[in-house]
């Protein structure tokens, strides 16, 4: 059983954007909806080049249980049904919609009918909204829970533990009554007697607020954390808020805890609220690079140049330009690329520091070890995925590794450890295939055999 302990990285905080209130932007000329901005299935598009659409209308239905659908976030008429660039570097289908100057909302948008818990997990899943801390599971799936019973405690994110990102500590310091409304639903229709807000003490304001209202509500904690990263990652923050271990391959629930980050709360709650499904994000645009930083709700959809824009355009030339924080984001090859469900920053970086240290030999310090949170060990993990040692690979569990980057940081042979634990990854990903693949091949030559007897 590997316990996550205090471990993690005293990374630089940056929250340049922590008191800037998100400033709505200019509706985008266009907009690129992408039909996998979430865990699980594409969706699936319902409309077609030629139709009008509306802020709020449903242009693509979920793909499947694991699967979200997805909402227009512009008024407008859909040019085209293509494959953009997203984030990752990979083409995934979107709607393409060229805003109108009118920018109306569907007629008829109402607030759900939510009356047990059915029809509010329904509901969830009907409001397209997804895991907004980055993860973009279908929130509608972690709710989805057999026997409610198994909840002892609901645990809301406000950790924000990443550089930079100040998303949801605007969520917290704006939207604290969204996230009480949240709380009274999960309160309401999943019997959640326990909740825990998780909290940073580097946001002494965020940790305030919640506590006010959390003096209001029965049966809500507040704890304010250390300021360690990752202290945002699920696991840990199960751990360091309500002790308990998620146990290896297995989901919070199997530890009594269901995890939902503060500005997805606060999304479902606005849904029930309004009707107005997940259509637009609060980005925070920041980095060396950016002239002006700010937080900017943005439509979804939105060519991340549009947000740079924006906010003054670049200082200098980027570098490097990442979808979510400098520990865990995502480099984006090209600045097409759309604002997507799950965006919560995008930063740009000059020269300086987007240039990364050569590395160089390991000297066995152990710094990545006492590092990381999940007790793994990055050298070892390294040294078996050069050796494509399969068999070392799972005794080591690198698939347990959540990416987080503290090895990396701690390193001071500045070695790609989060890169080597992508590929270990990949590499035991790829095993399991073939091993699947050769035992289906075996078991069809079997019932051949005895077709043939
Ligand atoms: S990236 Fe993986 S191995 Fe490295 S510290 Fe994070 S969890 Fe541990
Ligand atoms: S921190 Fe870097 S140098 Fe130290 S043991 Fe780990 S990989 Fe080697």
């Amino acid at each position: 059983m590997h316990l996550p302990k205090l471990h993690g990285a005293h990374v630089p905080h940056r929250k340049n954007t922590a008191g800037m209130r998100p400033e709505r932007m200019p509706t985008p000329k266009m907009v690129s909806i992408p039909m996998s901005m979430h865990i699980g299935a594409p969706a699936e598009p319902l409309v077609k080049p030629g139709d009008q659409v509306k802020v709020g209308q449903l242009i693509a239905k979920a793909g499947g249980f694991v699967s979200s659908p997805v909402h227009a976030s512009v008024s407008g008429k859909v040019k085209r049904i293509d494959d953009v660039l997203s984030g990752m570097g990979r083409f995934m289908k979107a709607i393409v919609i060229e805003a109108d100057p009118e920018q109306e909302t569907l007629e008829g948008l109402a607030p759900p009918v939510v009356t047990d818990y059915q029809s509010f997990v329904d509901a969830v899943r009907e409001s397209g909204v997804v895991g907004l801390g980055g993860a973009g599971f279908p929130t509608a799936v972690k709710l989805s829970v057999k026997d409610l019973s198994k909840v002892e405690a609901v645990i809301i994110n406000g950790a924000e533990c990443e550089p930079y990102v100040t998303s949801d500590t605007r969520t917290m310091l704006d939207d604290g009554d969204l996230i009480f409304e949240g709380i009274e639903l999960l309160k309401k229709y999943m019997q959640v007697k326990r909740v825990v807000i998780g909290i940073e003490k580097n946001k002494p304001q965020c940790v305030a607020e919640m506590q006010s209202r959390a003096a209001k509500t029965q049966g809500v904690e507040v704890m304010a954390l250390p300021a360690l990263y990752p202290q945002g990652g699920e696991k840990v923050l199960i751990y360091n808020t309500i002790g308990r271990v998620v146990p290896e391959g297995k989901l919070p629930l199997d530890a009594g805890a269901i995890v939902l980050n503060c500005t997805t709360l606060a999304a479902i709650a606005r849904y029930i609220k309004t009707g107005m499904p997940l259509v637009e994000k609060v980005v925070t645009v920041d980095g060396s690079a950016v002239r002006e930083p700010k937080n900017v709700i943005a439509p979804i959809g939105t060519p991340v140049s549009d947000l740079f824009e924006f906010c003054g355009g670049f200082k200098s030339e980027p570098k490097k330009v990442l979808y979510g924080g400098p520990m865990m984001g995502i480099a984006m090859p090209d600045l097409s690329c759309p604002v997507m469900k799950n965006t919560n920053a995008v930063l740009a970086f000059d020269e300086r520091d987007a240039t990364l240290p050569e590395p160089t030999a390991c000297i066995r310090c152990g710094s990545c070890v006492d590092a990381c949170p999940l007790n793994l060990m990055p050298t070892e993990i390294e040294s078996a995925y050069e050796k494509r040692d399969v068999e070392r690979l799972k005794k080591l569990k690198a698939n347990l590794c959540m990416e987080c980057g503290c090895c990396a940081y701690a390193c001071p042979a500045k070695r790609m450890l989060v890169q080597t634990n992508k590929l270990a990854k990949g590499l035991l990903a790829a095993d399991a295939a073939a091993k699947r693949a050769e035992a289906e091949r075996k078991e069809k030559e079997k019932a051949r055999k005895e077709a043939a007897k």
